[in-house]
């Protein structure tokens, strides 16, 4: 295993951490926890020292089930993370909710402490400041009280959103979601958190399922190694010096020998290097969408990112109905009332036809 150090801390963390949110759904719903557990003790055999769990993955039963496993390890032999925010706590918070949550985490894990707790899912800016201004005082203080080693956020903020958290040093490390399709805007993010000794961790590095169940479309990215598209995502992000954690989604312990062989005689690089040499490869990503949100203000109040990922999956093969309809819950009408003022393809990044795409969406609906 490939270890990397967590930002400007001590701690040797392996390059690929397992994301305990993909635990065998059969057996979740069956209640086999000890077979699930079984595939993180497999991770840890194998090298695999992070963890990420949260309230609410697999069903809520992800903390339980990591809990098993880990309470058969010694305690200084891997990291545990878990999450919280409003929405875990009902929408309002105060001390004795807040430790109740955290307690809950801690027993259901069976730990003393967590290494990162995470402020959870800060969706744009307005949310964070709402959430840091009633939760970080009782961070803080599990802090103090050594309940949590780590105080670290989460994150889905779009474009220099992101940055502007990471300015406020309140936090010593984030985890945020990176991966072959969207690394041209968050680039800034990750150098601004790396410059200021933050421990970066990514999340979604298959670009949430897109990346593995197109793999003729992303072949490229296996090109000249003996790796399969899905490992070689997975190197593609791992392979950032500046990221410190990817954080792959296991099931099986098939997965675990994925994620293991995707960081064997990982060669780091600064991320322009990488970038720049993924680029000459002639990728064919001109034409997707990134997320990056530049192109948010639509007058129309139109939430084009949304619009323009459902767009993705046309261009991929797959159908914008289902993306738009079950992944993103958004009326498929109201790409239709586009007033065809332009300023989001002025805006655009990737110089995308967002106009037409939305026209060509709008007459799907019916
Ligand atoms: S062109 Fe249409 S989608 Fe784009 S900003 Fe204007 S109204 Fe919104
Ligand atoms: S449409 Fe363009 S600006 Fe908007 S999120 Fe996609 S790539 Fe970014």
């Amino acid at each position: 295993m490939y270890y990397k150090k967590y930002g400007d801390t001590d701690m040797l963390v392996s390059a690929v951490g397992m994301g305990a949110m993909r635990y065998d759904e059969e057996d979740v719903k069956a209640g086999r926890f000890e077979k699930c557990a079984e595939v993180a003790l497999y991770a840890h055999e194998k090298g695999i020292n992070f963890f990420d769990s949260a309230p609410f993955y697999c069903d809520d039963k992800s903390e339980i089930i990591t809990g098993i496993a880990l309470s058969q390890l010694p305690r200084d032999s891997y990291y545990i993370s878990s999450k919280m925010n409003l929405g875990t706590v009902g929408g309002k918070c105060d001390a004795d909710d807040f430790k109740r949550r955290l307690e809950n985490s801690l027993t259901r894990l069976k730990v003393d402490y967590l290494d990162f707790y995470y402020l959870w899912c800060m969706l744009d800016l307005e949310s964070y400041k709402k959430q840091y201004d009633i939760l970080y005082k009782y961070f803080e203080q599990a802090k103090k009280d050594g309940l949590i080693k780590n105080i670290t956020f989460s994150s889905h903020m779009q474009g220099n959103d992101l940055e502007k958290v990471i300015e406020t040093d309140a936090f010593k490390g984030m985890l945020i979601g990176y991966n072959a399709l969207n690394y041209r805007f968050r680039q800034a993010g990750i150098t601004a958190a790396h410059n200021r000794g933050m421990g970066i961790v990514v999340m979604n590095p298959l670009g949430g399922g897109l990346i593995p169940s197109n793999q003729k479309t992303f072949s490229y990215l296996a090109e000249g190694t003996d790796l399969t598209v899905p490992q070689a995502a997975l190197r593609f992000v791992a392979s950032h010096k500046e990221i410190t954690v990817t954080l792959a989604g296991i099931t099986t312990k098939q997965h675990v020998d994925d994620a293991v062989k995707s960081v064997e005689n990982l060669v780091e690089k600064p991320a322009k290097e990488i970038c720049a040499e993924f680029e000459s490869k002639g990728v064919a990503l001109n034409n997707l969408c990134t997320g990056c949100a530049y192109c948010k203000g639509c007058p129309a109040d139109i939430d084009i990112p949304k619009f323009m990922d459902a767009y993705n999956e046309k261009l991929l093969g797959n159908s914008i109905e289902n993306r738009i309809k079950w992944h993103w819950g958004i009326p498929m009408e109201k790409a239709a009332e586009c007033i065809k003022c332009g300023q989001c393809e002025t805006l655009c990044t990737q110089h995308l036809n967002i106009m037409d795409r939305l026209d060509e969406i709008a007459l799907l609906r019916g």
